[in-house]
């Protein structure tokens, strides 16, 4: 982690966490919510793991349990289920957002349902979170998303464009909850001085995804191996960037501790098509599984891909792990999930 990172106190409220030059640095109290879903709980294990005490606060709407259960038990760890659109009083040092309805079954096949959710968690949930840096004093990140550059007009994107959204679109809960969380970030951020950073992460897979969430990552590696055929939307030429989750905490870490805002693209500039990632799950676990076309969603990008200049020059961070590296890693967990511990049980 960058050495010039802030020294923060465990203690009292309202320091901004600093405390003096050559005091030594105590563990955080960090809150991740959204901390029992797929990113959060890799989060989890790497501040765990780095000293600090970590207050996960998730409402299971998409998390599991069973994603921080190996941390019950450890005095630094504590679970509350809560729902952040509900007010909550914590003194901490920091605080990671990232409770959110995030996958695609839930805002674009459900939409109905995270029309109201997903919105109003994205701006009602933020603007807590926010209320409660706010209060006492903590650092707050925000996990927005390459989406609220929406069908972008501009490839690959950089920080600096502003995005092709449609508003009321059936994907607009999301994107546009983003945007609104983003305001909202900056607004605490110029009126009332609380230290917000931002990210803006590209399309992540890994270990502990939600097995039925309906991501192209997850559905194609799912379907390889339960022999079924492998779903392609649309023509298939659409392009996304896959980056593996560890790349992307260490990002996160990185942007917390730096002293810079934000927004920053965090993302594997490594560019596929969904054709072309179809042939990679293929290849990594079964070179018969068979393609299936389907229609497409509505509004769906046509392609996206991260431009991360300015990660790299202000955060040092840049992703190591390429798709075909990472994919192996996911593979292995979901044949775990989906045939038991019989790791060759008809796969
Ligand atoms: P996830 O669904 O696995 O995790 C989200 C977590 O938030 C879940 O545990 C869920 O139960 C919890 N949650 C949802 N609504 C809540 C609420 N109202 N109160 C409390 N908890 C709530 O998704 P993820 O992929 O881990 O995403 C984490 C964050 O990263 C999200 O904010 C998402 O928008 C963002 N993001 C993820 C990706 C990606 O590709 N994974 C891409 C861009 C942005
Ligand atoms: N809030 C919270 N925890 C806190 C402080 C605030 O959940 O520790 C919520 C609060 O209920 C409010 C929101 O954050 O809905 C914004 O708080 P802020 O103090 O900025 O606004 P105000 O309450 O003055 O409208
Ligand atoms: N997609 C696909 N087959 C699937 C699921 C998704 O071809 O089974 C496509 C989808 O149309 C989109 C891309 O994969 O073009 C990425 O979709 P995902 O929902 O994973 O992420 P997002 O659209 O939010 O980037």
């Amino acid at each position: 982690l960058n050495p010039k990172r802030p020294v923060y106190r465990f203690g009292p409220l309202n320091s901004g966490g600093k405390i003096p030059l050559g005091l030594k640095r105590k563990g955080l109290r960090i809150v991740v919510t959204g901390g029992a879903g797929f990113v959060g709980s890799h989060l989890v294990d790497r501040l765990i793991a780095r000293g600090d005490s970590v207050i996960v606060v998730d409402n299971f709407f998409t998390g599991n349990k069973d994603n921080v259960m190996h941390h019950f038990g450890n005095p630094r760890f504590e679970l509350i289920r809560h729902d952040v659109v509900e007010p909550l009083l914590l003194e901490v040092d920091q605080i990671y957002h990232l409770a959110c309805p995030a996958s695609p079954v839930h805002y674009k096949h459900n939409p109905s349902l995270t029309l109201f959710c997903g919105y109003k968690t994205n701006v009602v949930g933020t603007l807590n979170m926010l209320g409660l840096a706010k209060r006492v004093g903590a650092r707050f990140l925000l996990t927005s998303t390459s989406e609220v550059y929406g069908d972008p007009l501009q490839h690959p994107q950089v920080e600096t464009y502003w995005g092709n959204v449609n508003p009321i679109g059936v994907r607009s809960c999301y994107d546009e909850g983003k945007r609104t969380a983003e305001t909202l970030a900056m607004d605490y951020h110029r009126g009332a001085g609380v230290e917000v950073r931002i990210a803006r992460i590209f399309n992540t897979y890994g270990p502990r995804m939600c097995i039925d969430d309906g991501r192209v990552v997850s559905n194609f590696v799912a379907q390889a191996l339960r022999k079924e055929p492998l779903t392609v939307y649309g023509d298939g030429k659409q392009t996304r960037s896959f980056q593996f989750v560890s790349d992307l905490v260490e990002g996160l870490m990185r942007l917390m501790e730096g002293e810079h805002v934000g927004p920053f693209n965090l993302g594997n500039p490594g560019e596929f098509t969904m054709l072309e990632l179809a042939q990679v799950v293929q290849e990594t676990i079964d070179p018969n599984a068979k393609i299936e076309f389907r229609p497409n969603t509505e509004d769906d990008p046509h392609k996206r891909k991260p431009d991360i200049t300015k990660a790299k020059d202000l955060l040092g961070w840049e992703p190591k792990v390429p798709l075909r590296k990472g994919l192996p890693m996911m593979v292995s967990d979901f044949r775990q999930r989906i045939f038991g511990d019989h790791k060759d049980n008809g796969a």
